[in-house]
């Protein structure tokens, strides 16, 4: 099989290209062959010289009847041409490419393309594109690619090296097993990177775009289902068999909602199996995610099992642990907390009444998956906002007596995008509110408005409510971010609310600090809690009804949508203000749509489409789930790729029989091995 470095001698190029293209990440030839077309121009249809027009680009083949080049007084080059057919005759200009005169002689064919100008009552081509005539055109009289540039490699130069080059394709292995490529009638893989940069036609260019765009996806769902497999591929000692949750119910102090009992069947059902679950439950902030976790655990208890639930931070390890020891008060569960903060000698405590099983529950951070933790006998993991923890600390689970796996997340997400990215397990939703939730009232606020806002604040406070204010997010830097909410901090209690109480949070302070403040301020020591994004997860203070965001544009819709739903969770009505000195543009429209929308699905949906999932849900950085050729939103191509994945899976879960692809998901695992997804 032909080497997959790039064969530079075969490029013909100076080091400073190939310098550049390496730069661009273009190592290999395959890279190379992978750097699809941004854009393509129908040029495929001929026309005449007397039918040139000026709203368009004409493609016209003739011959030239003169050419010659002039240097003007201030530098320039200018070669002027007149050529014609068998219509007529027009005259052409270019400017600095004194080379052409090398290139074509009077009675030489040319290839030209571009717009007919008119200058003082006189008709001529501008500095069209031109190519030799030959039996293949790559730069005009075709569907042409256009490729983003980067410094000095051109669109025109990347056209004629990846032309040059593109015979190699014909070494390059086809990886879809033959009957998925029939059944999905497929183009076969050298076709489609050969019209994916120069399509024959419109369709075959659909085609090869179509075949590309399955092959990013399909990989992408053959590593979650393999990794879902994997998961499930052990034996659950015994499968539950007498589910009653009739005592937990009753105890209860609200009925659960459908939504609430939808998902707790589908969990039920995941238990009647015997082999490990692996569930995903998306709901909104408040949607009552908790509840049904402890219902399960409820369960696990009543077979003699344990369960652990880490959630990512101390702040809400420790606000679990104080609700469900409280909603499970009724049933002797014996639950302990471990966090980083945990002194020695009682960390050593717990480790016993674990590893001898008279610890029903553990709760904590990332402190519970150590090492040195083992359970007597593990029956289920919780994570809590399971994308702040990666794919590695699931397979330490897994170690520790491969539990059933509930992972929980407030960050709504369409479904096509959760398959994709959430692909390795079950999806069940809650997407309905307990009954008699307020809508948290919601306004931008311009900067003209500010003081109103503030006067406004003041008599809300005075009547014994309470506030959060959010800071501007600083990117990447928490340093600089924290400094300028010690800045705000002195400003709002020096000019602002002298005669209140304000608390400051931010990324910086130790961890004990910030749970101290969080306390103090739910337990009423303080009016006002200033924070930077830290406070974004799961805190709960109800007598809060104002959530006020600063530089709100700078949020994306997800997070903004996290921020309020700190507030609206007592019985008081709440409110939102989003302060933001943009007064038009997406930012702006942003806005709008938390203004518009209270349900974080219908956010994020729109989220989606304004920004694209690589902003959305920080994964430009991982490069991994950015899709070249497909589109997150192709809820049809996702289905097909699904489908034949699971097949695949289904006949060769190792890919033993299918070396590339193999091969293929191997690198795509590595590389996602690190990222939160
Ligand atoms: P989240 O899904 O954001 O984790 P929680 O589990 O913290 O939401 O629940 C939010 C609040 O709603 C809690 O105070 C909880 O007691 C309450 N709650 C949950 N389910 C119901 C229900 N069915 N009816 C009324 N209140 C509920
Ligand atoms: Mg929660």
């Amino acid at each position: 099989m032909l080497d997959n470095r790039l064969h530079f001698r075969d490029l013909s190029t100076k080091d400073s290209y190939i310098k550049r293209l390496q730069e661009m990440g273009i190592k290999t030839l395959r890279d190379l062959f992978m750097y699809f077309p941004r854009d393509y121009k129908n040029e495929s249809e001929f026309t005449s010289i007397n039918e040139l027009r000026t709203d368009c680009d004409n493609v016209i083949s003739v011959k030239i009847e003169s050419i010659f080049s002039q240097r003007t007084k201030t530098g320039k080059d200018i070669t002027r041409a007149v050529v014609s057919d068998n219509t007529g005759e027009i005259p052409v200009v270019w400017f600095n490419q004194g080379h052409l005169q090398q290139m074509f002689f009077k009675g030489s064919q040319i290839i030209l393309t571009g717009k007919l100008k008119f200058d003082r009552g006189k008709s001529f081509l501008m500095s069209p594109k031109y190519e030799k005539p030959k039996n293949i055109l790559i730069h005009t009289g075709r569907i042409v690619p256009v490729y983003s540039e980067y410094s000095e490699i051109t669109s025109k130069w990347l056209r004629e090296k990846i032309h040059a080059l593109l015979r190699y394709v014909n070494y390059f292995e086809e990886y879809l097993p033959e009957w998925i490529i029939n059944e999905e009638s497929l183009m076969s893989f050298k076709d489609a990177v050969y019209n994916v940069h120069f399509p024959k036609n419109e369709e075959t260019l659909n085609k090869a775009r179509e075949r590309l765009a399955f092959d990013e996806v399909f990989l992408l769902q053959l590593l979650a289902l393999k990794r879902k497999k994997i998961w499930q591929d052990s034996q659950v000692a015994t499968a539950t068999s007498s589910i009653n949750l009739e005592a937990f119910l009753e105890s209860l102090p609200y009925k659960l909602t459908n939504a609430q009992i939808k998902v707790i069947d589908e969990i039920l059902s995941d238990l009647k199996k015997n082999y490990p679950m692996i569930r995903l439950i998306q709901g909104d902030v408040g949607s009552g995610k908790t509840v049904v976790a402890a219902a399960i655990i409820y369960l696990m208890k009543s077979q003699s099992k344990q369960s652990v639930l880490m959630a990512p931070t101390e702040i809400l390890a420790k606000q679990h642990y104080r609700t469900l020891i409280s909603i499970l008060s009724l049933f002797s569960i014996n639950t302990k907390l471990l966090t980083g903060s945990t002194s020695d000698k009682e960390r050593n405590e717990i480790l016993c009444s674990l590893s001898s099983g008279t610890c029903d529950l553990l709760i904590g951070t990332h402190a519970v998956i150590q090492d040195d933790i083992n359970f007597n006998n593990l029956g289920l993991a919780v994570i809590d906002e399971q994308h702040r923890f990666g794919v590695k600390q699931r397979e330490i689970l897994k170690r520790k007596g491969s539990p059933h796996l509930l992972n929980l997340s407030a960050t709504p997400i369409p479904r096509t995008l959760a398959l994709t990215l959430y692909g390795d397990q079950d999806l069940s939703v809650i997407d309905e509110l307990p009954p008699g939730r307020q809508t948290v009232i919601t306004r931008i606020v311009p900067e003209e408005k500010r003081k109103d806002a503030y006067y406004w604040i003041r008599d809300q406070i005075k009547k014994g409510r309470q506030a959060f204010i959010i800071c501007p997010l600083v990117e990447d830097s928490d340093y600089i971010e924290a400094k300028a909410a010690v800045d705000e901090y002195e400003h709002l209690a020096k000019d602002i609310f002298p005669d209140l109480k304000i608390a400051l949070l931010h990324g910086r302070m130790k961890s004990g600090d910030k749970d101290a403040i969080m306390k103090s301020f739910s337990d009423k020591e303080f009016d006002i809690l200033l924070s930077t994004s830290v406070v974004e997860v799961g805190i709960d203070v109800p007598n809060a009804t104002i959530m006020l965001i600063e530089g709100a544009e700078r949020f994306g819709l997800a997070q903004l949508h996290q921020f309020r739903g700190r507030v609206g969770r007592g019985a008081d009505q709440s409110y939102c203000f989003l302060f933001t000195d943009k007064d038009s543009g997406d930012a702006l429209q942003r806005l709008k749509y938390m203004v518009q929308y209270s349900s974080g699905f219908d956010l994020a949906e729109k989220d989606l489409e304004i920004r694209g999932p690589g902003e959305v849900f920080g994964l430009k950085q991982s490069g991994v789930f950015d899709l070249k050729m497909a589109s997150y939103s192709d809820s049809q191509l996702l289905n097909r790729a699904r489908k034949s994945a699971e097949k695949l899976i289904a006949l060769d879960l190792h890919l033993r029989e299918h070396s590339s692809l193999r091969t293929k998901v191997a690198t795509l695992e590595e590389k996602t091995m690190d990222s939160n997804v």
